[in-house]
């Protein structure tokens, strides 16, 4: 607990920031917070800026050039068969072509998401949508957002349908067929969105008091400074970009590459269907889920800059469908039994990652007064203070999937991305990267999280970590 400044304040937004930030003002009426950033995460900061665009390309580079090899550029171009020049002017450039489907596509979200209020809710059993609140930020609102997800995917993907069957406006493979041209046209929207973030966070922040400067322009530029900038009273920044562009077209992006299989080979593999499949799960229950969204860290913790606009716009769709991309270079089929083992794995991460979620949101929605694995919940209470200086109580659950281990929900999220990963069978590590790249998001996340809850909760923390000793996986981790 910090009786001096309030959990939120220190350990509310940052990436790791109670390691690698000193807060050297105090935040008061319309002052904005400022912090001071070390030479560790500004090295960080501006290694990730430079390299994480040129990753993307290369992963999707290897594909159309080098058949998803990841090794073998690095060969030629270590014995000088190739260069990177050479490498650049092979990949399709920029074309007005893909900067239209883009236009369109980015704008027909804007207009489901700002348009069309959710009626989904009215008649799905169990599905929370329309006006939702978010949680309390740090300056103390509760900002209102309009929930209709789950509808735009359904549009969307009746209409993606419908094309397909029946008006054929453009080819399903469409994705595919421009996906370097994509590339560009997402990074010029990446880089636009945050540019434009950043600005504004200076000249017309949504909520000055939520602001927060570091004095260092790059992790500004990239951490971001606004908490949740928006333009209007509904337009929010971290729910459109993170939820609309990205992650609606995860599945239609699927959907092409299956459709290039079927042109290329005149058939679709049963490792495409299984990614199709189980990342299609995922992505409905992101929607499904989306005011629970608005609870998890993403939005209750992070700042809008570089690191969720672009990465929403260029990394997500480009990175997390790999597996698809793999596979239409590498059309593998598996046998039944490697098929049945990638299903069941991706279905008990699922389970595990659901259901872990859902404990926890249970319980703190109930108190604590509901049912666990069909007993009462355990729990420690805990005890913190908020900035100004309010002194508040919460619980932290001991039982369930929450008894086992502190992040099983991590764990089932890694079981799910394993599986996509062992789709694509064992014949490169292209598909892999995606694994690799979760288990050290996660892993950090976790422990990032960690740090800001024992600022948060003190020795209750620590009562709660002797309690439950593992983060993800029980005797191991
Ligand atoms: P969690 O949903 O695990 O939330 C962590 C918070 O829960 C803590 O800060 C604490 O908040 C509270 N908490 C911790 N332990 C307990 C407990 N025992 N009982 C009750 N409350 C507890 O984290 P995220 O928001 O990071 O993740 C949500 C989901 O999203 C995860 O399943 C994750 O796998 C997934 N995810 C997926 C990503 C992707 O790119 N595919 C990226 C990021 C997340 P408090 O301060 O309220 O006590």
């Amino acid at each position: 607990m910090d009786s001096t400044g309030g959990w939120w304040h220190l350990h509310g937004g940052g990436w790791a920031r109670g390691n690698g930030w000193r807060r050297i003002s105090r935040m008061v009426s319309n002052t904005p917070n400022t912090w001071e950033v070390d030479w560790f995460s500004l090295s960080a900061v501006i290694l990730l800026l430079c390299t994480a665009p040129f990753l993307v390309f290369f992963f999707v580079m290897v594909c159309d050039q080098y058949q998803c090899s990841v090794s073998q550029p690095l060969v030629e171009l270590y014995s000088g068969e190739v260069t990177l020049r050479s490498i650049w002017e092979k990949a399709p450039s920029f074309t007005w072509t893909a900067a239209q489907i883009y236009t369109i596509w980015v704008s027909f979200q804007v207009v489901l998401y700002m348009c069309v209020p959710d009626i989904t809710h009215k008649f799905l059993p169990g599905y929370a949508g329309g006006v939702q609140d978010g949680a309390r930020t740090p300056a103390g609102l509760i900002n209102k957002y309009e929930i209709n997800g789950l509808q735009s995917w359904l549009i969307t993907h009746a209409l993606w349908y419908a094309n397909a069957q029946y008006f054929h406006w453009f080819s399903p493979t469409i994705i595919f067929d421009n996906w370097i041209p994509l590339l560009w046209c997402t990074n010029i929207l990446g880089y636009a969105v945050s540019t434009f973030a950043f600005v504004k966070a200076y000249l017309f922040p949504t909520n000055a008091e939520d602001c927060k400067f570091t004095g260092n322009v790059f992790y500004n530029y990239m951490m971001g400074i606004e908490f949740n900038p928006r333009i209007g009273k509904w337009f929010d920044f971290k729910l459109f970009f993170n939820g609309r562009p990205g992650i609606v077209a995860w599945t239609l992006i699927n959907l092409s590459y299956a459709a290039k299989q079927q042109e290329l080979y005149g058939y679709v593999t049963n490792s495409m269907i299984l990614v199709n499949v189980l990342q299609a799960i995922y992505v409905l229950d992101f929607f499904w889920n989306e005011a629970w969204y608005l609870k998890t860290i993403d939005i209750c913790h992070d700042h809008f800059g570089w690191y969720l606009g672009w990465g929403d716009c260029v990394w997500l769709p480009f990175l997390y469908t790999l597996q698809g991309l793999y596979l239409v270079y590498n059309p593998v089929q598996l046998s039944t039994a490697h098929a049945a083992a990638v299903l069941l794995l991706g279905l008990v991460g699922y389970y595990v990652f659901r259901s872990t979620n859902h404990q926890k949101d249970l319980f703190r929605s109930t108190e604590g007064k509901c049912s666990i694995w069909g007993k009462k919940p355990t729990f420690i209470e805990c005890a913190y203070r908020s900035g100004d200086g309010g002194l508040h109580h919460s619980k932290l659950m001991t039982s369930g999937f929450w008894g086992v281990a502190r992040h099983l929900n991590y764990t089932g999220d890694l079981m799910g991305s394993l599986a996509y990963c062992a789709a694509c069978g064992f014949g490169h590590i292209h598909p892999y990267f995606y694994i690799v790249y979760m288990t050290i998001l996660l892993v950090h996340r976790c422990v990032r999280d960690e740090h800001r809850c024992s600022s948060k909760y003190g020795k209750d923390w620590k009562r709660y970590t002797d309690a439950v000793p593992y983060r993800l996986l029980p005797g191991i981790f």
